[in-house]
């Protein structure tokens, strides 16, 4: 349960970082860590530098963009669950952020952070997909907009390259949703925390 030994880089602004991923192929980035420090501590990574993205201001945010609502990628699950304006233009994104995990993990784990996880069983994925999402990349070479349909090649699988950097989720205002079903968790990561309600209600 320890980690391989890494270096460690906290950069000011975007430019630093992008600085440091393209000048380390095995440089890895930190966002809220719920994801990356686990995986190194059971050394299934093993940077060799982490560069955290939490020095740099501006990348944590939601605000209006025309007929979009824009989220920078370091903001939290906890903002994304509690924005106003997601929940009242765009609010399937902020129902996904309310199941995930637990208080802490909702403190601390980033919307750009699960997007580039891409783990199977998250709850951004699929609202992404089913909002036909774009996420913003930056790099040296400069800023792409890759549309959710094309940004998961499959499990723990995106179309990032080692030197980019999501910096921004664009979701489509949409109608106020008509119906859900708030009981029943969405993604499997959520199942296991579930208490069995079929069979204690019988
Ligand atoms: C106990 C627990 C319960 C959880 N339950 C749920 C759940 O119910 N539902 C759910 O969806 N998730 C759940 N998670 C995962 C959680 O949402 C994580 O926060 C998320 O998967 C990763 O976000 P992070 O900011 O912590 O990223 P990190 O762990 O810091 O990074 C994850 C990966 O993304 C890369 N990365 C991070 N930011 C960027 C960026 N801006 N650009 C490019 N690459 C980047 C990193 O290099 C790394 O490879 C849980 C986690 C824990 C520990």
């Amino acid at each position: 349960m320890i980690p391989a030994n890494f270096n460690y880089e906290s950069p000011n602004t975007l430019k630093d970082a992008l600085n440091l991923l393209s000048a380390h192929d095995d440089a890895k980035i930190l966002a809220g860590g719920h994801s990356l420090l686990p995986a190194m501590k059971l050394r299934l990574a093993q940077p060799a530098m982490l560069v955290d993205l939490g020095r740099i201001s501006g990348l944590s945010y939601i605000r209006e963009s025309g007929d979009k609502i824009a989220i920078g990628a370091m903001t939290t699950h906890a903002e994304v669950a509690g924005s106003k304006d997601l929940l009242s233009s765009s609010p399937l994104l902020a129902m996904a952020a309310a199941q995930i995990g637990d208080t802490q993990v909702r403190n601390r784990g980033t919307l750009g952070g699960s997007l580039a996880q891409a783990h199977p069983a998250a709850d951004y994925p699929a609202a992404v997909l089913a909002l036909d999402a774009e996420i913003v990349a930056n790099s040296h070479s400069g800023e792409r907009v890759i549309p959710a349909t094309k940004f998961f090649n499959g499990m723990f699988s995106t179309a990032l390259r080692n030197d980019e950097i999501i910096t921004e989720v664009r979701v489509p205002k949409t109608r106020p949703l008509r119906s859900e079903s708030p009981e029943f968790p969405r993604s499997p990561i959520a199942l296991m925390r579930w208490k069995t309600p079929f069979v204690e209600s019988r």
